[in-house]
C-alpha cells in the first residue's frame, strides 16, 4: 500500500471528539451520495427507502421560483409580483394556473384574493379614501403621499408602511392583506417593498416571504438541520429518506422529522406525542442492570446486543424478556410480539386500562431499548476503532483489512434503526393476517439483527465470511419488510409542513 493511501485510510481513526451519529452510518457505503441521475435511479432501485432529491442553495431556489413567475407573468400579462401571489396561493402549480386563468383572467384573480391592476372602480376606491382623506390617520389626500392597491383602496403611505411593519413583526409576509375593512385582497411583493422604508424590515419581509414560498411548494422542504440553509427538492412526495449534503442530517422528506420507516408520518407523530405524554409511566424502564435469570448475579448491559451471556454461569438469555436465548435464535422469535388478552372485552374497566398500559409498555420498552442499543453500538464502534488503530500501528494489518467491520457496524445501525421504528407501526396496527405477517417479519429481522450484533461484538475473532453472510441476511430481512410494508403506502400530493 502506498504512503498516500495509508494516510487517507487513517482518516477512519480521526477522532475529533464528535460522536458518530445515525447520519454517519447512513453516509457509509454502499449508500453514499449519488452524484448523477443514473446513480440516483440505481440507488432507488436498490433501496426502497431512498428518494431521489437535490439539495438546493437559496439562490438556486430563487432562480427556480422566478422562472415560474416569469412564465406566468408573460403568459397572463400580469406583473411578476401578481404572478407570484397567484403561484403561491395555488401551490406553484404553474400549468394548472395557466390553463385555468388564460381565458378568464379576471375571475381567477378575484378568487385568489388578488385583483388585476385596472382602473380602480370608483365605488370601491372611495371606501379607503373617504372624502379625500386616509381613513386611518385622516390625512388629506395628496397624490405623492398616497398609494392605491389593486382593489382600489387608497391610504397614505405612512399608514401602509405602519400596517406592513406590524404584520412583518408578527412573522406575516405573503399573507398581508389590504387595510380596508372586509377587503381580502393580498398585497403583492412589489407594493410592500416599494413602501417599506427600513432596510431591516425589507430584509425580514423577504426572508419570511421566501420561507412561505418554499412551504407552499409541494416539492420543496427546508432542511431541518440546525442553522442549515439548504432546501431539499424532490418529485417523490412519499415518506422517504433524504440526506442533506451540507449538514448530513437524515430526515423524512414528507414530514421533515427523524426518518421513520416503516411507520408513516401521522402514526409516528401520534406515537411520539403519546411517549411524551406517558413519559412518567415509562421512565422506570431505563434500567441498565438486570439479574441473571439463572444465577441471579447482577448484569449490566454495556453493548447493543440483546443476546446476553452471564459472565458468571455463562447462561445465555434475552435482555428484553429474560428467557433462554435458545428460544430466540430458532424459527419463531416470540419476543417482539405482544400477545393480546383474548378475553379483555369481558374484563372490568380497570383491567382493560391495565391491559392497555401493559400493551403500550411492551412496545415502548422495545422501541426504547433499540434506541439505546443504537447508542451503545456507536460506543462499540468507537472502541473498535481505537483497537484497530492500535493494530495498524503495531503493523498487524492495514485499515483496509478491517474496513469490513465498519461496514458491518453501519449496516447494523441501519437495520436496528428500522427495527426500532417497526414498534410504533405494530402498536397501532389492527389485529389480523396483515399484522401477523408484519410481526413475523419483524421477529425475523429482530433475530438476525441480534445475531449480527453478537458477531460484531466479537468481530475481531469472527470469521470474515461468516460476518458478511450475516450482514447479507440481516439486510435482506430489512428490505423485505420495507418492501412489503412501505411501498403499499399511497403517495401524497404535498409535503407536510407544521
Ligand atoms: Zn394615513
Ligand atoms: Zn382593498
Ligand atoms: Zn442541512
Ligand atoms: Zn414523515
Ligand atoms: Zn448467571
Ligand atoms: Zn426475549
Amino acid at each position: 500500500m502506498s504512503a498516500e493511501k495509508a494516510e487517507s485510510d487513517m482518516e477512519y481513526s480521526d477522532s475529533d471528539g464528535s460522536e458518530a451519529g445515525y447520519e454517519d452510518y447512513y453516509n457509509c457505503q454502499p449508500w453514499g451520495d449519488a452524484d448523477n441521475e443514473v446513480e440516483k435511479a440505481d440507488q432507488t432501485r436498490r433501496d426502497p427507502e431512498y428518494a431521489i432529491h437535490d439539495c438546493l442553495r437559496v439562490e438556486e431556489v430563487e432562480r427556480l421560483l422566478n422562472e415560474n413567475v416569469e412564465v406566468l407573468s408573460n403568459s397572463l400579462h400580469i406583473t411578476p409580483s401578481l404572478a407570484k401571489v397567484l403561484l403561491h396561493t395555488h401551490d406553484w402549480a404553474l400549468q394548472e394556473v395557466m390553463t385555468k386563468y388564460r381565458d378568464n383572467a379576471s375571475s381567477l384573480l378575484i378568487s385568489s384574493r388578488i385583483k388585476p391592476s385596472q382602473p380602480p372602480d370608483p365605488t370601491s376606491a372611495s371606501k379607503g379614501r373617504k372624502g379625500g382623506t386616509c381613513t386611518v390617520c385622516m390625512a388629506l389626500f395628496n397624490p405623492d403621499k398616497f398609494a392605491t392597491l389593486t382593489c382600489g383602496h387608497s391610504f397614505c403611505k405612512d399608514c401602509w408602511c405602519m400596517h406592513f411593519e406590524v404584520q412583518i413583526t408578527q412573522g406575516i409576509s405573503t399573507d398581508i392583506g389590504c387595510m380596508a375593512q372586509n377587503c381580502e385582497v393580498l398585497v403583492p411583493e412589489d407594493f410592500v417593498l416599494q413602501l417599506l422604508t427600513k432596510p431591516s424590515m425589507r430584509d425580514k419581509y423577504q426572508h419570511f416571504a421566501f420561507r412561505d414560498y418554499v412551504k407552499s411548494h409541494p416539492q420543496l422542504r427546508f432542511c431541518p438541520g440546525p442553522n442549515c440553509q439548504i432546501v431539499m427538492r424532490s418529485k417523490e412526495l412519499r415518506a422517504k429518506r433524504v440526506q442533506c449534503q451540507a449538514c448530513r442530517t437524515v430526515f423524512c422528506l414528507r414530514c421533515g422529522t427523524d426518518y421513520h420507516a416503516p411507520t408513516d408520518c401521522n402514526i409516528i407523530k401520534k406515537w411520539l406525542t403519546k411517549c411524551a405524554d406517558d413519559s412518567e409511566t415509562s421512565n422506570y424502564i431505563s434500567a441498565h442492570t438486570k439479574d441473571c435469570p439463572k444465577c441471579h448475579v447482577c448484569i449490566e448491559k454495556n453493548g447493543g446486543c440483546n443476546h446476553m451471556q452471564c459472565y458468571g454461569c455463562k447462561a445465555e438469555f434475552c435482555w428484553m424478556c429474560l428467557n433462554d436465548w435458545k428460544a430466540h435464535g430458532s424459527e419463531y422469535y416470540e419476543c417482539s410480539r405482544y400477545k393480546d388478552n383474548p378475553n379483555i372485552g369481558n374484563e372490568s374497566v380497570h383491567a382493560q386500562a391495565r391491559e392497555a398500559l401493559k400493551k403500550y409498555l411492551h412496545y415502548y420498552e422495545r422501541w426504547e431499548n433499540h434506541s439505546k442499543s443504537l447508542k451503545l453500538e456507536e460506543q462499540t464502534l468507537e472502541k473498535m476503532k481505537s483497537r484497530i488503530n492500535q493494530k495498524v500501528m503495531d503493523a498487524s494489518g492495514t485499515w483496509i483489512d478491517w474496513q469490513h467491520l465498519f461496514e458491518a457496524a453501519s449496516l447494523l445501525a441501519r437495520c436496528r434503526y428500522t427495527l426500532q421504528y417497526t414498534y410504533p407501526y405494530a402498536y397501532y396496527m389492527e389485529s389480523g393476517p396483515r399484522k401477523a405477517l408484519f410481526e413475523y417479519q419483524q421477529a425475523q429481522l429482530e433475530a438476525e439483527i441480534e445475531n449480527l450484533s453478537w458477531k460484531i461484538e466479537r468481530a475481531e475473532t469472527t470469521d470474515r465470511g461468516d460476518l458478511e453472510n450475516q450482514m447479507d441476511i440481516a439486510e435482506k430481512r430489512r428490505q423485505t419488510l420495507l418492501k412489503d410494508f412501505l411501498e403499499s403506502d399511497e403517495p401524497s400530493d404535498k409535503l407536510l409542513h407544521p
